[in-house]
């Protein structure tokens, strides 16, 4: 028998859209975004602090890459969300679909349901974005991801300390079939000590397994939370600090976000 609309698994959301990702081991190739809401970290450079908590609607992109957004009330059932991104899967467009936030991984009893169902539908990889930090909740969706970009948040660039989780959550990914990078936002404000800490955390999994040294991008306004602008690095700090983090790993890329220096949203 069908369930009842009222049976199906429901979560909260902040956006579907189509876009370039500008960040990582992805970056430039062309997703589906799933932005879910709500996130347990108080990154200092956030730029998605609209996540934080749950809002009444979410807004769906109608075309893809068209930013014709239409509003729905949230919470949003699994058969809708999977329709809206059949809406969206054109042929030949789209490399992956992002799963994001916020933190996607405090929806993880959802996305149990949901990954399977997208990916018989649309075919495409799935690409989860995380603060790296949950490594009970990674497992329980593990078996569906095709790749994780996982952040290691350094405390005097994000205010968040979570080395024994990022170290046993990155452990998880890379004893998967899911590839897995990890990304570090770093500012002129960054104690070295912090990124050869984190050059040690993940040489202890593999040496092979890519990081990206993102210097943050300035908040456009002032968030009243931020007590203190974080710049980005001076050109000789990145140059520094790639070629100590590059004594422990093999692959040590630089890059500030690309979408932002092509003014897509
Ligand atoms: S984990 Fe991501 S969404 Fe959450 S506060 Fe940090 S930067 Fe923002």
């Amino acid at each position: 028998m069908k369930p009842k609309t009222a049976d199906y698994p429901v979560a909260r959301l902040i956006e579907v859209f189509s876009a370039i990702q500008g960040e990582g081991l992805n970056v430039g190739t062309r997703q589906i975004f799933i932005r879910f809401a709500l996130c347990d970290l108080r990154c200092h450079f956030c730029d998605s602090a609209h996540t934080w908590d749950a809002p009444p609607m979410c807004h769906i992109e109608q075309t893809p890459g068209c930013r014709d957004f239409e509003t729905h009330s949230n919470p949003v059932s699994l058969p809708l969300l999977l329709e809206w991104i059949e809406r969206q899967n054109q042929p030949c467009l789209h490399d992956s679909i992002s799963i994001t936030g916020g933190e996607p991984l405090l929806h993880a009893p959802f996305l149990v349901e949901f990954l399977p169902q997208l990916r018989d539908l649309t075919g495409l990889p799935i690409y989860l974005e995380t603060g790296g930090h949950r490594p009970q909740q990674l497992s329980m969706i593990l078996p569906y991801l095709d790749s994780v970009g996982m952040d290691i948040k350094l405390p005097t660039v994000s205010g968040e300390e979570r080395w024994q989780a990022h170290a046993e959550f990155l452990q998880r990914c890379y004893s998967s079939q899911a590839e897995v990078f990890v990304k570090l936002i770093i500012s002129h404000q960054t104690d070295p000590t912090e990124l050869e800490k984190a050059a040690e955390l993940v040489a202890a999994c593999s040496p092979t397994i890519p990081v990206f040294l993102q210097p943050v991008t300035p908040l456009q306004t002032p968030h009243y939370l931020h007590e203190t602008e974080l710049l980005p690095p001076s050109p000789e700090q990145v140059l520094t600090w790639q070629a100590l983090m590059k004594r422990y790993l093999k692959q040590v890329r630089v890059i500030p976000q690309t979408h932002k220096a092509i003014g897509q949203l």
